[in-house]
């Protein structure tokens, strides 16, 4: 399978260059040439394959003969040892836990996928690999635990001061090692700038390798892929139309849903919940991207203006502004919705929904309210622990009875992080001479 960058249809790479790119040298994402089919019959045995096994025909499409079938499958054994369990609401509806892996948040799935594949392609090259991740949260913490002690990768976390939990910074600053955090003076998108500015930058390239684990790396999106044949496989009415929420940020996780209905999975409908940065939805509502400034909310790990995946959607929809809506209904939400949220969740069905998930949540619920149907099977995706964000469930006035260990033991770690500012001189010259 080739890669092609998104500012270029003719700019083609295979799947280890875009992998270890990260960016195309024009700018762009790299997405497939086109978007492999799933044979039908999988979907009528689903019931007869594992998790892994899904994962691995899924992952094979994509990276064909780059890396051997054995490679692959150990990859994706190792990668992918957590459930993506289906925890039933009522009769319709269902959350997909994509929170077993080891930083609670389903971005261990990416991460973990791709440290594997990128430490099999590292060891070709001749100098150590520097990884650059910018984070609204979850992506850091994911990132790092899945390089941690990973042999000749260094990462540099970015994260933007003062704007993730506590726990969220604790969990991203005290692995050491092959970890450093870097923490900026200002937002996730100027993270995100940063590291962009910084791979384009002829200076630090030629004497660093570089690579970046952002959800614009295309072997994290692979992986999100996944989950969705898992969430199918568990429902029972397979039948019935499925709507599937994604709460969405960068949209990494929605772009993947969206690659797994356009590989045959029948899934009627994708729901895009947004946070008061509601970019997205505005985004369907008119055709048209309008980035605004970056406001804290609830859900901060959807605190994204410029979400980075939106230039793949608009890719895999051919810019069909029209198509994209038949697949995709959006809604954004408040943080007071975002209570309101967790708290309705958990007097109906006694769950507590994290505060992301509820974002899901409400948008299914209002997408179901628009076009009034009750025969269906929704399914919300609950994209972190609700421990990791403990202080917002305390507004619904939930007590937490579990922790998870885990973050208990972290959090009683000390923060190790090196300030910046957001200017890129700083950084440049902090990434020629660590
Ligand atoms: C990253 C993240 C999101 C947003 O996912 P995107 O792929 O960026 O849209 C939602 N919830 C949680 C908990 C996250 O960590």
């Amino acid at each position: 399978m080739k890669f092609y960058s998104t500012n270029n249809k003719n700019n083609l790479t295979d799947f280890r260059t875009a992998v270890m790119q990260g960016l195309a040298d024009d700018g762009g994402l790299y997405n497939p040439i086109f978007i492999p089919s799933i044979d039908k019959n999988l979907f009528v045995n689903i019931n007869d394959f594992s998790f892994q096994e899904i994962s691995y025909l899924i992952a094979s499409k994509f990276i064909e003969e780059e890396i051997s079938p054995d490679k692959l499958f150990e990859i994706i054994l190792d990668a992918i040892n957590f459930p993506a369990p289906l925890i039933q609401l009522d009769d319709r509806n269902y959350v997909l836990e994509l929170f077993h892996g080891p930083t609670l948040a389903f971005k261990d799935f990416g991460a973990r996928f791709m440290a594997r594949v990128m430490e099999h392609f590292a060891k070709d090259l001749d100098k150590e690999l520097n990884i650059l991740v910018a984070t609204s949260g979850d992506t850091g913490s994911a990132v790092a635990d899945g390089f941690y002690e990973k042999e000749g990768i260094k990462v540099f976390i970015l994260y933007p001061s003062g704007m993730v939990s506590e726990l969220q910074e604790k969990q991203l600053t005290t692995y050491g090692k092959n970890i450093t955090a870097l923490e900026i003076s200002g937002t996730f998108d100027d993270c995100q700038s940063l590291v962009k500015q910084a791979l384009f930058d002829k200076d630090i390239r030629s004497k660093l390798n570089l690579s970046s684990a952002n959800s614009i790396n295309i072997s994290r999106l692979i992986p999100q892929i996944f989950y969705y044949f898992e969430a199918y496989k568990q429902l029972e009415k397979k039948s019935e139309n499925i709507f599937v929420s994604v709460p969405s940020g960068n949209l990494g996780n929605l772009t993947a849903g969206l690659i797994a209905k356009k590989m045959g999975l029948p899934i009627t409908k994708f729901i895009g919940g947004t946070n008061s940065n509601d970019v997205f939805t505005k985004f369907i509502e008119t055709g048209k991207l309008e980035i605004k400034k970056t406001i804290k909310t609830y859900a901060n790990a959807m605190d994204v203006s410029n979400p980075s995946n939106l230039t793949r959607i608009v890719d895999i929809y051919s810019n069909d502004i029209n198509s994209i809506r038949e697949d995709i209904f959006s809604e954004s939400f408040s943080d007071d919705d975002i209570v309101m949220g967790i708290k309705d969740v958990y007097k109906k069905n006694n769950y507590i929904i994290d505060p992301h998930g509820s974002v899901g949540y409400l948008a299914l619920q209002k997408y179901i309210s628009e076009i009034d149907q009750d025969v269906y099977q929704g399914v919300v995706v609950e994209t972190a622990h609700h421990a990791k964000f403990s202080d917002i469930v305390k507004k619904a006035n939930i007590d937490i009875q579990h922790i998870p260990t885990r973050l208990i033991e972290v959090s009683k770690k000390s923060k190790q992080s090196i300030p910046m500012s957001k200017e890129f001189e700083e950084f440049k010259n902090y990434m020629l001479c660590f």
